[in-house]
């Protein structure tokens, strides 16, 4: 097979928005010109690698992984959890957003050492893809049934605005798919080496400062590329974002690729590309190409940064199969070259670079007026976590008070949209009530936790909890602090919480306590910032802390910053 002969594709299985109108080119032009200078053994299909040089390859290549639906609504959710082929169970399933999840009672010191199936539960996450944030109250309502029918009440919110629900079983899945597929929500393509959910600002449309409104091109890349089995093998995870925020919301210097909203020098709006960013154990800042996308050409150019990381990315080592690896060594200009002529056809003109935002508050939350006049109420759930029930009170709290919009940030939080100003007094209160803060502490507000060892089978530590404790405890300790200061858990060395642009980030690992026994604890880094001057946080050797200590150690930093800061300086600075 030539390297750029996808499969045929063949229907969009759990596709349910009604499609745009498609542009005349579904998938990218095909490369000319494939005789590019490359370093060679990375198993680029572009360079002829075709045979698989690992096992994920492999899998991928023996069936495609949107194939396990049907396997799924036929076989596995009518014979049981004992009937499911370990490739799909362990590989295909994540097409559908669906990871087994950590048998309970297992520790994080046995994490690396057990194989697969003896931490896989009989039970799965589900992660429920929102693209764009936004969800009517009917869509809420449905998630909410679902949590509470099917996922024993467990809700998260992630930071890329999914929602997770946990312990489901896979009998359960054809009717949780019917349920989301009729409110035109799906779970395809969720995880696996796919591209994932696409980011999107909560207040699209309606922001004040908005620079340009991308709800449609997310639309248009979904609806084309979402369950397009041209692009369901790819060599990893594929992440994005498409947004005019003008707080830049959706972290568009670490995602895979990133449409962020200009202006340009001719007074017409639309979007400046980046890619190659992404966070994990190589850590990176996305890349611009410097060229301005016009909003009817979005859905084209990631269409070819897709078909690039199909054709060129690394498939022989998991660890360098982000696109990321192959940006890094190409370098901005090459790459853009490559989309141009290869994937592309015609020449991008060159475009302005976005406004420099401020890194500190990009999460929506608080009261603020719409362009409409109306008000937006954004609230900080305790690091993502909810329930069903909560999420059934937050759409009857939002329809009272006159909306029918809710939305999830990229912060573990949540937005109202379009409430009447007269009653956003009354809808903070109704908030509060259940336990969600308009106003919250900047602890509160501030930290992010990753699924963690409750669920997460690559965990080493608990994270939630540690991260719920850590918040109640400063807010006691430090009443009046006031000042931006994010903290991000997580469980591992990877970066779900993105744990390297933190302030101060937590990487779960286990470590010695005074009496010389093994704990969960953390490994730190100190001052990470993304926006006008972004850098990783720095690991200070041997700087770790227990996770009983936390609350100590981060009273200590948070006191220390607050004493000795200068007006606005922020806590990298
Ligand atoms: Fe799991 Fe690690 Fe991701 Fe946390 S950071 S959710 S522990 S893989």
């Amino acid at each position: 097979m030539p390297p750029h002969s996808a499969p045929r594709r063949e229907g969009k299985p759990g596709r349910a928005r009604p499609p745009l109108e498609r542009s005349r080119m579904s998938t990218p032009a095909r490369p000319a010109n494939r005789h590019h200078k490359r370093p060679r053994g990375e198993g680029q299909w572009a360079l002829g690698y075709r045979e698989p040089l690992n096992k994920n390859e492999e899998n991928k290549k023996n069936d495609d992984g949107l194939n396990v639906r049907q396997r799924i609504i036929d076989v596995y959710s009518k014979r049981g959890f004992d009937s499911i082929d370990p490739a799909d169970l362990r590989g295909r399933m994540r097409w559908y957003g669906l990871y087994t999840q950590r048998k309970p009672g297992i520790d994080g010191g046995k994490t690396a050492i057990l194989e697969p199936e003896e931490l896989d539960d009989r039970y799965f996450m589900l992660r429920i893809r929102i693209d764009g944030g936004q969800l009517d109250l009917n869509q809420l309502r449905v998630i909410a049934g679902i949590s509470n029918d099917f996922g024993r009440g467990t809700a998260d919110i992630t930071d890329r605005q999914n929602v997770q629900l946990h312990w489901v079983e896979i009998e359960s899945v054809p009717e949780i798919w019917e349920r989301l597929e009729a409110v035109g929500l799906s779970t395809t393509e969720a995880c696996g080496d796919t591209p994932r959910v696409i980011l999107g600002c909560p207040l699209a449309g309606v922001d004040a400062d908005e620079v340009i409104d991308g709800r449609e091109q997310i639309r248009e890349v979904y609806d084309r590329f979402i369950g397009d089995k041209a692009f369901s093998n790819l060599p990893r995870k594929f992440k994005s974002a498409i947004s005019g925020c003008a707080a830049h919301c959706t972290v568009h210097e670490i995602n895979d690729v990133a449409f962020v909203g200009v202006v340009n020098e001719a007074g017409e709006a639309g979007f400046d590309v980046w890619v190659g960013g992404g966070l994990s154990t190589n850590p990176m800042i996305g890349k611009r190409l410097g060229a301005f996308v016009r909003p009817d050409q979005v859905a084209d150019v990631y269409g070819g940064v897709i078909g690039i990381f199909r054709d060129y990315g690394y498939r022989r080592l998991r660890h360098r199969a982000r696109i990321k690896f192959l940006v890094n060594d190409w370098g901005a200009e090459k790459f853009r070259q490559i989309l141009q002529d290869e994937y592309l056809g015609h020449a991008l003109p060159d475009g302005p670079a976005p406004a420099l935002a401020d890194d500190t508050r990009r999460d929506h939350v608080g009261v603020r007026r719409q362009r409409d006049g109306k008000f937006y109420v954004g609230f900080a759930p305790k690091v993502g976590r909810v329930d069903g029930d909560t999420l059934a009170k937050i759409a009857d709290l939002a329809e009272a008070h006159g909306s029918n919009r809710v939305a999830m940030t990229v912060e573990q939080k949540m937005v109202i949209l379009d409430v009447p100003e007269e009653r956003v007094e009354s809808l903070v209160d109704g908030l509060d009530a259940i336990g969600l803060k308009v106003r919250p502490s900047t602890f509160r507000r501030q930290t992010m936790a990753c699924t963690g060892i409750e669920y997460c089978k690559l965990a080493i530590v608990e994270t939630k909890a540690t991260a719920t404790t850590l918040i109640h405890e400063l807010e006691n300790r430090l009443p009046d602090f006031e000042h931006p200061l994010t903290i991000n858990v997580n469980g591992c060395p990877n970066s779900c919480a993105r744990i390297q642009v933190a302030d101060i980030g937590l990487k779960g690992q286990l470590v010695v306590d005074e009496k010389g026994e093994q704990v969960e604890g953390f490994q730190i880094h100190l001052g990470g910032s993304l926006g006008a001057t972004p850098g990783f946080g720095r690991k200070v050797r041997g700087l770790k802390t227990t996770a009983e200590d936390l609350p100590d150690y981060v009273e200590r930093v948070a006191s220390n910053y607050a004493k000795q800061r200068s007006d606005d300086e922020s806590f990298a600075a």
